[in-house]
């Protein structure tokens, strides 16, 4: 839900009349399970639709581990695995992203795979299988033409040979039109499209926020990171369609955050009046601005300034390596002295936390580097210490995995002993500096390292581990490393294969997919970092002829610099304390709402508030939150007509306005049913609630004796209840708390004091409260105290 990625695409497509894009997720093992015993396919989330039954399945390649959750998607919707074995009755099964740029792993699966960037073509893709479809003709007829759109690579056009040894001896074109494919590229940004009206969900995702992306690609050149060269060149977006696209999004969602995406945020060329823009025309909205990824050397004072006047977001540092040595190696072109400035900066304006990103096995490293991550980390501890304000620093390392179309991508990856001896001599060693140190489990990269520079061969590999029940290999607590090894074993491939130092000779299995960067520029890269040689960042101004512009449409597209105050604007007065209105809101919650929690429920409220444009008030403080209370927490499940809120708005707001307002942009299922303006020092309103009014429909075969029940339950005198929960004990009379009690058919009205419906029913009916489970639950009122406001 939160690859921004997949929200363009789906923006994109929605956008056509024609198009009806839906979303399908992998789901987690007791779906899974579930949908099997009840022989169920797996369904779109927007139509319900059986993914068999869709013209066009596309997955988005972000992560090797995800490989056999793929498989497992297209099992649980009765496709057929293998792209062979499915004819034109069955959808096109597509990809894309990072992972497509080695697609051979999964080249059997997958009828075509989309290389570069996605906006453009998936149109054109949509178009192809449309009239393909009116005109009735054979599956080898639309991949034909699929291979026709720039950046579409059908791998069943290519044949594969190996050698003796296992390396690739050739990759055959079989259509002499066809011999490669060179990757999709959206030259332009400033006129892509931009999702601002994307999905917004209602459970916790990990990032809830406006992303914006305000830049494409990173010429910076670390050699180990794959983006950099398969995004090049760089392309900016100005900071007018930025400002543009952040109020139409947060507009249309009601996000209290915005956060600025690139590969590298600090080299955004305007970044600095940017914020400055951003800040003036939020801060009083209480909107913050995240950056995710700031380069050291990047956080000007201004900028520290600006990133403070709401509130600190994390900040992040990745040296990469422990050594300056190392760094030159991966032409990361940070020095200690440059990050040890860099912490001084961030702890000084008052940070209290910094992260820093390392990487063991990287080529050419020692031991003396791995000294180095401790060192390296500790000075940075320090200076925490030396601002003043103290300071901790957490330690993430992960292990290097060599990915394709890098100048890395010939170099060997360490084996899983050697990763786990350096995790296990790393840890006790930072521990001792008062250190935490975080890792990524070393199978997990031994698995990514296999598939990241596979072949087809893996494909075997890939279809048995999933029939031995791999699936969510990239959560650890799912890994399950002996089927992995018996998938290897039982196909005969050797994992550790695909871990050797390639020879630069060898023909790789990626090699007919073109991303744009030459083959000799990664290759004097190669050797550069050997010599420790730097390699500058063409955005200073020289071209270092990796290959990838045509200085045509091709390009590097950057802002020109502009003076720091140019998007400043008059920043909006602070709310009055003393000034203000209470508003008290009756609402329902009705239909498939009844599912969200409570805490659900709360992040509904703040993003209708926001998209509504309310002026609602804030609570003071680095987190402020705006002013609105519910009365009580509502169960899961239970629906109701009766839920009471109060508002804190601007004096000028009424009442009418707050309701008709919430309506305008609440989902089906809650309305706002009254409002009315309440005295600011009225009584809180779980103060003055006294008794709830339910109604219960149970299911038919538990209601036919309902009647006697209710009855016998009214004769007792009392019906103790202990309930326990988290160690406190609830002690009550569900009878004393009964006052009222009706019998119609198999429907019970009740109106109750403390205790829940289901508890009463439970009692009444003599059986447990479990056995209720289809027992359909209304609030209707609830009942004040007389002297209530
Ligand atoms: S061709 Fe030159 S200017 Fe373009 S991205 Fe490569 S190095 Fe930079």
């Amino acid at each position: 839900m939160s690859h921004l990625g997949l929200q363009v695409l789906y923006g994109v497509l929605k956008e056509v009349p024609w198009i009806s894009p839906e979303r399908v997720y992998a789901p987690w093992p007791d779906l899974e399970a579930q949908l099997r015993s009840e022989g169920r396919s797996l369904a779109t989330l927007e139509g319900g639709t059986p993914l068999k039954e869709a013209d066009i399945v596309g997955f988005t390649l972000q992560y090797e581990l995800s490989y056999t959750n793929i498989l497992n998607m297209l099992d649980l919707s009765g496709i057929p695995l293998l792209a062979a074995n499915r004819d034109r009755g069955y959808p096109l099964i597509l990809a894309g992203g990072p992972c497509a740029y080695n697609p051979e792993p999964l080249a059997d699966f997958f009828d075509a795979f989309l290389i570069g960037d996605g906006e453009d073509a998936v149109l054109e893709i949509a178009d192809c299988v449309r009239a393909w479809k009116e005109e009735a003709l054979p599956k080898a007829a639309l991949l034909e033409r699929l291979s026709r759109i720039e950046g579409v690579y059908v791998p069943s056009f290519f044949a594969v040979s190996y050698r003796p040894g296992g390396e690739v001896e050739q990759i055959t074109p079989l259509r002499p039109e066809y011999p490669g494919v060179r990757r999709r590229f959206v030259a332009d940004l400033e006129k892509a499209y931009y999702p601002t009206s994307p999905v917004v969900p209602f459970l916790k995702t990990v990032h809830d926020r406006v992303s914006v992306e305000i830049s494409r690609g990173c010429t910076r050149g670390c050699r180990f990171c794959q983006a950099g060269y398969i995004y090049r060149p760089v392309r900016e977006r100005s900071p007018e369609r930025v400002f543009e696209i952040v109020e139409e999004t947060l507009k249309n969602t009601g996000y209290e955050e915005i956060s600025l995406l690139s590969l590298s945020t600090g080299d955004y060329g305007c970044l600095t009046p940017l914020m400055k823009g951003l800040m003036d025309r939020y801060a009083a909205r209480k909107k913050a601005v995240s950056l995710p990824s700031m380069r050291v050397g990047s956080l000007s004072p201004e900028m520290v300034a600006e990133v403070r006047r709401v509130r600190k977001t994390g900040f992040t540092v990745a040296p990469e390596a422990g050594s300056d040595r190392l760094r030159r190696v991966i032409n990361k072109g940070i020095t200690e002295e440059d990050l040890l400035e860099n912490a001084r900066a961030v702890f000084g304006a008052g940070w209290r936390m910094i992260k820093l990103y390392y990487m063991i096995g990287l080529p050419t490293e020692t031991m003396d580097d791995l000294q180095g991550i401790v060192d390296l980390s500790a000075q940075v501890k320090r200076q925490g210490k030396l601002s003043g304000n103290g300071g901790d620093v957490n330690v993430s390392v992960s292990s290097f995995v060599p990915k394709p179309h890098t100048p890395f991508q010939w170099e060997p990856q360490i084996s899983l002993e050697e990763i786990v001896t350096k995790q296990r001599w790393l840890r006790p060693a930072l521990k001792q500096k008062k250190m935490v140190m975080k890792w990524q489990e070393a199978t997990l990269s031994w698995l990514e390292g296999v598939f990241a520079r596979g072949d087809r061969r893996l494909s075997k590999v890939l279809l048995e581990a999933h029939r031995l029940g791999c699936r969510f290999d990239g959560w650890w607590e799912h890994f399950d490393r002996v089927k992995w090894g018996e998938a290897f074993a039982n196909t005969g491939v050797e994992a550790t294969f695909y871990h050797r130092r390639r020879d630069l000779n060898e023909t790789l299995p990626w090699e007919h997919i073109d991303c744009g960067v030459k083959r000799e520029f990664l290759l004097a890269e190669r050797e550069a970092s050997l010599a420790e040689a730097a390699t500058a960042d063409c955005r200073e101004g020289q071209c270092t002829a990796c290959g990838v512009c045509d200085f045509k449409e091709v390009k590097l597209r950057l802002n020109e610099p502009v003076p720091f105050d140019t998007y400043a604007c008059e920043i909006a007065p602070e709310q009055n304390p003393e000034s203000g209105q209470r508003i008290r809101v009756r609402f329902e919650k009705v239909g498939r709402m009844r599912f969200l929690s409570h805490l659900e429920m709360l992040t509904l409220f703040t993003r209708a508030v926001g998209r509504a444009g309310i002026p609602i008030r804030f609570s003071q403080g680095y987190h402020p939150h705006p002013k609105f209370s519910f009365a009580t927490a509502l169960s899961v499940g239970v629906e109701s007509y009766a839920e009471y809120m109060d508002f804190e708005v601007d004096e000028a707001y009424s009442a009418d306005e707050l309701k008709s307002a919430l309506n305008g942009v609440f989902p089906e299922g809650v309305r706002v049913l009254e409002a009315a303006a309440i005295p600011m020092k009225a009584p809180a309103l779980s103060v003055i609630m006294e008794r709830v009014r339910y109604r219960l429909t149970l299911p038919e075969a538990l209601g036919a004796e309902l009647p006697k029940q209710a009855a016998d339950f009214l004769a007792l005198e009392h019906a103790p209840l202990r309930r326990e929960k988290k160690g406190k004990v609830l002690e009550l009379d569900l009878r004393k708390e009964l006052h009222e009690l009706c019998v119609a058919g198999s429907t019970l009205e009740m109106v109750v004091g403390r205790g829940k419906p289901l508890e009463f029913t439970s009692a009444i009916l003599g059986v447990p409260v479990e056995t209720l489970k289809e027992t359909r639950i209304e609030k209707l009122e609830v009942l004040f105290a007389q002297n209530g406001e």
